[in-house]
């Protein structure tokens, strides 16, 4: 039986020429290790991992380069 945590992944991106960010989508992430496992929950279809209260939905960014 998977963990699964829940959370919100937001891949950013840079705009050529400027130094801001926007959010170009957003996924959601959902921990397939096992239930009761050590360490960070993992996504491993999106290769993502990240930490998280108990009960809470974490946020995950990821920067993407064009
Ligand atoms: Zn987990």
């Amino acid at each position: 039986m998977p963990c699964g945590a829940k959370a919100v992944l937001i891949v950013t991106k840079s705009v050529q020429g400027t130094t801001t960010n926007v959010a170009q989508r957003r996924a959601e992430l959902v921990c397939d290790a096992p239930v009761g496992h050590t360490g960070a929950h993992t996504d491993s279809r999106q290769s993502e991992s990240w930490d998280a209260e108990a009960g809470k939905v974490a946020t995950v960014l990821r920067h993407e380069d064009p």
